[in-house]
């Protein structure tokens, strides 16, 4: 099932081009399976998401992107709605309670800012982004960040044996799908994604 596992709408947050009825078509043109909706510290209520997923004939779940004080962290399975800046490890407590997963998004993105990008930050030096201690993936592929950002994710995620995630993080319509995470089993609903994601069994792609 490919699923784009990081999406942000006009409906929820300001930042994106995309509304939910844009979005849905878009998904259904290029063959996703479903999308998962992860808005800024928003979660989609049940009800809409399955009344839009059994009208359109999709498969639409629900997460939430929340800023943490070490970086933005995607997290499935999570009621809580998070608000303002939190720190990553108290974060990651209430995910682990809650049985939720959580998503290191965009782990190097901008990383030249830091000063040592361009000079090359190796990846011993990049495994040691504290973040990284308190999530239970890292998106690999993430549409909004440059090729060599995603790279060094993938790399960082492989050396410290965590798993990988994908998705397009579109604002704009045409960005839908251009990454994707694949999974091996039939996902009906939020809770399906979550044990699929502790369970390991996926991989990454695109859609486009
Ligand atoms: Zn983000
Ligand atoms: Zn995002």
């Amino acid at each position: 099932m490919k699923i784009d596992l990081h999406l942000h709408t006009s409906d929820r947050s300001p930042c994106s081009d995309i509304s939910i009825s844009e979005l849905i078509a878009e998904a259904k043109r290029i063959g996703l399976d479903g999308f998962c909706m992860t808005e800024h510290q928003f979660i989609w209520p049940l009800e809409e998401t399955e009344e839009l997923a059994r009208n359109e004939g999709i498969r639409i779940f629900r997460g939430n992107e929340i800023t943490s004080a070490q970086g933005d962290v995607l997290v499935y399975g999570l009621e809580k709605d998070i608000k303002g800046v939190v720190p990553i490890k108290a974060l990651q407590k209430e995910v682990v309670a809650a049985g939720a997963f959580s998503v290191l998004a965009h782990p190097f993105r901008g990383f030249k800012m830091f000063g040592i990008g361009e000079l090359q930050m190796s990846v011993e030096q990049a495994c040691k982004k504290k973040a990284l201690q308190f999530v239970n993936a890292v998106e690999i592929a993430n549409g909004k960040v440059r090729d060599k950002e995603n790279e060094m994710a993938m790399k960082v995620a492989e050396a410290l044996g965590l798993p990988g995630t994908a998705g397009s993080d579109a604002h704009n319509v045409d960005e839908v799908g251009l990454f994707v995470t694949i999974f091996e089993r039939d996902i009906k609903n939020d809770a399906d994604l979550v044990a699929e994601l502790h369970a390991g069994r996926f991989s990454t792609g695109n859609a486009r």
